[in-house]
């Protein structure tokens, strides 16, 4: 990879101040002073330093974030706020952006990313990928919903869901669940409730696939996923 392609890909600015570091003799690589930017720089063995400071190029950027209601999962939005507009400046140089879609008043559980081979893994209809919400419910879940889910509810167009496990936590005139389902249709849980005549009327995704919601995220919080996490993912 081009040196100056390198360094603009790990945030130290555009091309043009990419070219100034050079020019002010900032940059080594294997400490010798480097200033043209076209030089071919091997990631695996080459150690290009700024200013002293030796730069681990990466690739690839996986974030965990507690997705906030009141954002869309979206890179860019005219109107409304993205949840790449949450991610702060040291991250968009990696031009991340959201692993499926969630809700704009859903919360929690988004993994942002740039690399499209995991966001297809986690994302492809084929994978029969996992993922549990909490919800809140308006109306009493019962026994019969947890078959009804169980069987594969049928949604208003027609399409019947996969099946798909419920838990009751607690149920009343209001109820609150757990919801396991393995699909990602447009408002899929909402529309599954809408076909047992129930409404959702707060949800928040707590896992997809090995991943689980880091409870230390506090909304709109974001990390990077540690190894082990990425190992279970990759
Ligand atoms: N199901 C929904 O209805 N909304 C979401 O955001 C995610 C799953």
């Amino acid at each position: 990879m081009r040196l100056d392609k390198l360094l603009a890909n790990m945030g130290f600015g555009s091309r043009k101040d990419v070219k100034e570091s050079l020019k002010k003799k900032y940059v080594t690589v294997n400490d010798n002073t480097v200033k043209d930017g076209s030089m071919h720089i091997d990631t695996a063995t080459d150690i290009v330093k700024v200013l002293g400071e030796t730069i681990r190029y990466q690739k690839y950027v996986y974030l965990m974030m507690n997705k906030p209601p009141g954002f869309i999962s979206a890179t860019a939005d005219r109107s409304e706020r993205t949840v790449i507009d949450i991610v702060n400046k040291d991250y968009q140089h990696f031009n991340p952006f959201p692993v499926g879609r969630l809700d704009k008043d859903t919360e929690g559980l988004l993994l942002l990313t740039n690399d499209g081979e995991l966001a297809h893994q986690l994302t492809s209809p084929k994978k029969d990928v996992s993922k549990t919400y909490f919800a809140k419910i308006d109306g009493n879940v019962t026994e019969t919903d947890i078959l009804k889910f169980k069987a594969g509810v049928v949604l208003e167009d027609g399409y019947k869901a996969k099946p798909a496990h419920l838990c009751i936590l607690s149920a009343g005139h209001t109820s609150e669940v757990k919801v396991t389902i393995t699909e990602g249709k447009y408002h899929q849980v909402k529309r599954m409730f809408e076909a047992v005549d129930k409404k959702v009327t707060h949800l928040k995704r707590l896992r997809m696939g090995s991943l689980t919601l880091d409870e230390n995220l506090e909304q709109g919080g974001y990390r990077e996923l540690n190894r082990q996490e990425l190992e279970y993912c990759l």
